[in-house]
C-alpha cells in the first residue's frame, strides 16, 4: 500500500471520468461541476492523479491555485459563448450540433495567436517544415508528432488547438532528418528548443529516436538543447519511479555526453509545485546528470498574482539549484480574460518580487509579452514631465537590430496586451513598425 503511494501509476482523468473521482466528486458543488463540463466541451480538459493527490488542497476549492489552473473554470471570451454551449448541454442538443457549435467557438478563441501559423514555419527547398518554428535567428523550435499532448492540461493554454483534434491546425511532424539538415543549413542556429505539448510525455524510446539523430549529426554550430516541459510540475514521476524514468535520464546523461548544453525549460506555475518529495527527487535526479533546469511561468490572475507568491517561488527555486528565466504575459488567445490581469499590475508584481530577492533568484527576465514582433518585456513606467510612459524592449525579435533599443507607449492601467498599447509622445507608430515586419532570416 505504502509502496502504491510513493510510486504512483499514471492516471489521467478526462470531462468523462472526472467526477467518479471521489475527492473531486465530494469538493464540488452540482453547479462547479456543470461549469467544468461547459468550458470542458469546448477547452480540452485533462488532470491526473498527482495533481488531483498531491498538489490540490480539495478543503480550498474554488480558490486552490492549482485546482484554479487545471479545472476549466468560466473561462470563455464571454459568458454569451458560455451560455450557448450551456444552453445546447441542457437541451441534449445532438453530437453532429454541438460539434458544430464547439468547433465555432473554438474558432473565436484565436487559436493561432502572433501569426504562428503564417510566419514562423520553416521552408527547405520549398518544401514546409510543419513541424518547426524558426522566428528568433539563433533558437529552432521543434514540436515532436508525439509530444503534442501534457500530463494535464492547463486551463489558459494557448496551445490548446493542438490538443483537441483541429488537424489542420496541428503543428507535427514524424521526421527529424529535415530538422537535422535544417539545423545544418543555418549556421547561425545555436540552440534547439524541443516543445509541444510536453515532449516529456513521450516514452524514453521514442524521445530517443529524435534526439539521438541530432545530437550524432556533428553539426558543430548546434550547442544548447533544450527541452520545454510541465512534467516536473505536473508528473515528476517521470523522472524518478516511471516504468522507463531510467532511459530518460540516461538520454540526458548521452546528451551531456556528447558536449551539448542541456536546459530543461521548467514550467512552475506556483511554489506549491515545488514542495512534494516527488518534485524534490525529480529535480535532484535530473541536476546529477549535469543538466541546467530553467524555470518559466505565465503570470496569472487567481493562480500566482502577488508578488509573495514569485518571491516564495524563485527562492525556492534557487534553493533547489533552478534557475529563473522568465514571467511571462499570458496570450491573447482562449481563456486569457479570466486568468489575465494589466501589464500595470504584472509589472508592479514582477518588481517587488525582485525588490525581496538577492541576485541569484534575480535572473528572470519579464513582464514579457510573446508577440507577433517578438518578446517584449515591460521594463517599467517612467514618470515624465508629460505624463506616464511605459518603457518597453524587445528580449527578442525577428529582427536582430531591434532589440535593446528601448521604445515607449502611453500609460494605460487597462492594457493586458501589447495591442492595446500606442506609442508615447504622440507618434503614429512604433519604431519597429515603420519598415514593416520582417521575417526574421529563415528564408
Ligand atoms: C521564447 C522563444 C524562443 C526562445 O527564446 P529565448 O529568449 O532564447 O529563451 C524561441 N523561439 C520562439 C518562437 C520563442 O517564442
Ligand atoms: S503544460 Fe504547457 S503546453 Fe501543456 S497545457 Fe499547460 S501550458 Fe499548455
Amino acid at each position: 500500500m505504502l509502496g502504491s503511494l510513493m510510486h504512483p501509476k499514471y492516471q489521467a482523468y478526462s470531462l468523462k471520468t472526472i467526477f467518479k473521482n471521489e475527492k473531486v466528486s465530494r469538493a464540488l458543488s452540482a453547479d462547479q461541476k456543470f461549469a467544468i463540463e461547459v468550458v470542458g466541451r469546448v477547452l480540452p480538459f485533462k488532470v491526473d492523479n498527482y495533481v488531483i493527490d498531491e498538489l490540490i488542497d480539495w478543503s480550498n476549492i474554488p480558490d486552490d491555485p492549482i485546482f484554479q489552473l487545471t479545472f476549466s473554470q468560466r473561462v470563455m471570451r464571454s459568458y454569451r459563448q458560455f451560455n450557448l454551449v450551456a444552453d445546447a448541454l441542457r437541451r441534449g442538443e445532438t453530437d453532429d450540433r454541438m460539434t458544430l457549435l464547439v468547433n465555432l467557438i473554438r474558432r473565436e478563441l484565436n487559436p493561432h495567436p502572433a501569426g504562428q501559423m503564417e510566419h514562423n514555419i520553416p521552408v527547405i527547398n520549398g518544401h514546409e517544415l510543419r513541424g518547426m518554428q524558426h522566428k528568433y535567428r539563433e533558437t529552432v523550435l521543434f514540436f515532436p508528432a508525439r509530444g503534442q499532448t501534457c500530463h494535464s492540461y492547463c486551463s489558459f493554454c494557448f496551445r490548446w488547438p493542438q490538443f483537441v483534434g483541429i488537424d489542420e491546425l496541428k503543428f507535427a511532424m514524424e521526421e527529424t532528418a529535415e530538422l537535422v539538415d535544417y539545423i545544418r543549413a543555418h549556421p547561425y542556429i545555436t540552440d534547439l528548443l524541443i516543445t509541444g505539448g510536453d515532449p516529456l510525455v513521450m516514452s524514453g524510446e521514442v524521445l530517443r529516436a529524435y534526439i539521438q539523430p541530432i545530437i550524432s549529426s556533428g553539426i558543430e554550430h548546434l550547442i544548447n538543447i533544450r527541452i520545454g516541459t510541465k512534467a516536473l510540475g505536473y508528473w515528476p514521476y517521470r523522472f524518478t519511479t516511471d516504468k522507463d524514468a531510467d532511459a530518460l535520464i540516461r538520454l540526458f546523461d548521452e546528451i551531456m555526453e556528447q558536449d551539448f548544453h542541456l536546459s530543461v525549460m521548467a514550467h512552475f506555475t506556483h511554489p506549491t509545485e515545488l514542495r512534494t518529495n516527488a518534485v524534490r527527487k525529480a529535480i535532484a535526479r535530473i541536476r546529477n546528470t549535469g543538466a541546467q533546469i530553467r524555470t518559466q511561468s505565465p503570470i496569472l490572475r487567481r493562480v500566482n498574482d502577488s508578488a509573495e507568491i514569485w518571491t516564495q517561488m524563485w527562492k525556492e527555486q534557487v534553493q533547489l539549484g533552478c534557475i529563473p528565466y522568465y514571467m511571462f504575459i499570458t496570450r491573447d488567445t482562449g481563456a486569457q480574460d479570466y486568468f489575465a490581469l494589466s501589464l500595470e499590475k504584472a509589472l508592479r508584481i514582477y518588481q517587488n518580487s525582485c525588490a525581496q530577492l538577492s541576485g541569484l533568484a534575480k535572473t528572470a527576465r519579464g513582464p514579457v509579452m510573446s508577440a507577433n514582433q517578438g518578446k517584449i518585456e515591460v521594463s517599467g513606467v517612467a514618470e515624465l514631465p508629460g505624463g506616464k510612459i511605459f518603457v518597453l524592449k524587445f528580449l527578442q525579435s525577428r529582427n536582430p537590430e531591434w532589440l535593446h533599443q528601448p521604445f515607449f507607449a502611453e500609460f494605460n492601467d487597462q492594457a493586458i496586451w501589447f495591442d492595446s498599447l500606442t506609442p508615447a509622445f504622440g507618434a503614429r507608430q512604433f519604431f519597429f513598425e515603420e519598415t514593416g515586419v520582417k521575417k526574421a532570416g529563415v528564408s
